[in-house]
């Protein structure tokens, strides 16, 4: 179920607001987001609010760089990336570890193969 959150990055700079089904969340093998060990689900754009710290986001892209992965240049934290659906709607990649009250643990997040894409 579609549920609203707060996230954010470590130091505070960064700051979001969400509406998201974390019932569908994923983790990922990809180069990025093993390393990262982030879990992730997905809203769209329209669902997610950027409240503060755009000016303290760094934008980094690999491999076909349709994926812009915004970090907060002071602390380093990813809370959210940027991207489209196959059929171009846009939408925000969240990092669940970032939004408060949650408790990744308790999510039961399927396991997708980007290693292979
Ligand atoms: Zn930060």
């Amino acid at each position: 179920m579609e549920k609203h959150y707060s996230g954010g990055c470590q130091c505070g700079a960064v700051l979001f607001e969400v509406d998201v089904n974390l019932d569908q969340s994923i983790t990922c093998n990809c180069s990025r987001c093993q390393p990262l060990g982030v879990v992730l689900a997905f809203a769209p754009r329209d669902k997610f609010i950027l409240h503060n710290g755009a000016e303290n986001l760094t934008e980094y892209r690999f491999n076909k760089r349709e994926i812009a992965h915004l970090f907060c240049k002071i602390c380093g934290i990813q809370s959210f990336s940027y991207g489209q659906m196959p059929d171009g709607t846009k939408i925000a990649a969240i990092n669940v570890n970032t939004l408060k009250d949650v408790k990744p643990s308790e999510l039961s997040p399927t396991h997708f193969d980007g290693r292979s894409i």
